[in-house]
């Protein structure tokens, strides 16, 4: 009887400090008998806790707005770091022809971004030539912006296609004139000991006015105009932003970015 009750107690004691000390999975997985659903429970550290906004599509509280109607100069620069050309009309940045690409003054790795832009309610164009611009990721990987409504062009090329990589999985186009939205995920590659190679290629996620067309895709190297994207590529860092200036007027706004 004596027995028992010490056999009992060292279970007890046990039990308690497992649930207490949140013995590692690894540890208890090797005793599965004795597994109990505290063991695989993580409490701390405690989650951050956001504040989601009320309207979908606007910012959480953890966001970084990028352009909210209110100015350029303060997140934004030409590529060459001078002031943008760009023009805020009507609470929308607007890219000017010759002006060139504007890029984000920080610089990201990780990251969640939503971007409204609308191409000219005017069509003028066809092909590439209708409502053209882009977002370039990390300053590398272009994801295409184009009035792709009624709008026949290559399908690796039109409004959401990672340019001449990735088609996107439908088109979810809105017509011209119209706010459309992204929201993107991407993860930035990581780079290997040579660094002139990805050891994990950048990947993406995009949602085009809520529908997914790019499903985590992995991009295969900085976009090319002509030629073949190569994995080979001088290791980089965080990287800018950027939004093209291909020669139409595409308007953008609620620009707002969350670092992962
Ligand atoms: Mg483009």
């Amino acid at each position: 009887m004596r027995r028992t009750a010490l056999i009992f107690c060292i279970v007890m004691l046990e039990f308690a400090y497992c649930v207490g000390q949140q013995r590692p999975v690894a540890e208890a997985k090797q005793d599965p008998g004795r597994m109990t659903p505290g063991m695989t429970e993580i409490w701390d550290p405690e989650v951050k806790v956001i504040q989601p906004a009320n309207v979908p599509g606007q910012p959480p509280s953890d966001a970084i707005i990028l352009f909210d109607g209110s100015g350029i100069s303060k997140e934004w620069e030409d590529v060459r770091g001078d002031p943008s050309k760009w023009i805020v009309e009507d609470g929308a940045l607007i890219s000017v022809r010759g002006a060139g690409r504007i890029q984000t003054k920080k610089v990201f790795n990780d990251f969640q971004l939503h971007v409204e832009w609308k191409t000219p309610a005017e069509v003028t164009g066809e092909s590439q030539g209708r409502g053209n611009s882009g977002i370039f990721l990390q300053g590398l990987y272009e994801l295409q912006v184009l009035d792709s409504y009624n709008n026949r062009t290559y399908r690796n090329g039109q409004a959401g296609s990672v340019y001449k990589q990735h088609a996107p999985l439908v088109n979810a186009s809105r017509g011209p004139g119209k706010w459309q939205r992204y929201d993107i995920i991407y993860t930035a590659p990581r780079f290997g000991e040579d660094s002139t190679s990805y050891f994990t290629p950048p990947r993406v996620t995009v949602l085009h006015n809520g529908v997914l067309i790019q499903n985590n895709v992995s991009i295969r190297g900085p976009t090319l105009y002509i030629g073949i994207p190569e994995y080979s590529i001088e290791k980089h860092g965080a990287g800018p932003v950027q939004l093209q200036d291909h020669g139409n007027p595409v308007a953008f706004r609620n620009i707002w970015i969350r670092e992962l």
